[in-house]
């Protein structure tokens, strides 16, 4: 069978807790969700396949199209890590890159040159030129001795 693997979308996500208001999540009351009680009022989301529970805890996920859907808070934290947005300094678009959280107040992407954020596309524009200059790479690679490098 072949392989597939996610491209890396970036969707918003907000934790509900009961007393929480996240915009799609609604109380509704005219009919008891299995495990419920009659009566209760409890949450929901409406997805793409329909009105879902949602469980103390769950992520509300906002796709890419806008779409809606809750994600268990395990299942959430084994498949998608924070980011935050950037904007480019050569073209200014904006995107988003990986936080790292140990140093986050120190973290710039792609920085290159003149330019301390770049994007992905921005980056390897500068970058190219210089790595296609490099044609005897290997050849300095070989000149330095490998102890510079333990
Ligand atoms: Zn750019």
């Amino acid at each position: 069978m072949a392989r597939y693997r996610k491209r890396p979308l970036t969707i918003e996500a907000t934790q509900w807790w009961p007393g929480t208001k996240i915009p799609g999540v609604e109380m509704v009351r005219d009919a008891a969700p299995a495990g419920g009680f009659e009566g209760d009022p409890y949450p929901i989301v409406q997805t793409l396949e329909g009105p879902m529970l949602v469980s103390p805890g769950d992520y509300i996920i906002t796709g890419v199209a806008g779409e809606q859907y809750p994600c268990k808070p395990d299942i959430f934290e084994k498949t998608y890590i924070p980011v935050s947005m950037y904007v480019c300094e050569k073209c200014g678009k904006e995107f988003y890159a990986e936080v790292d959280e140990d140093d986050a107040e120190e973290y710039e992407p792609y920085g290159f040159a003149d330019y301390s954020v770049l994007c992905d596309d921005c980056y390897w524009e500068c970058i190219d030129p210089i790595l296609d200059d490099s044609d005897d790479w290997d050849d300095d690679w070989e000149d330095v001795p490998s102890e510079d490098y333990e």
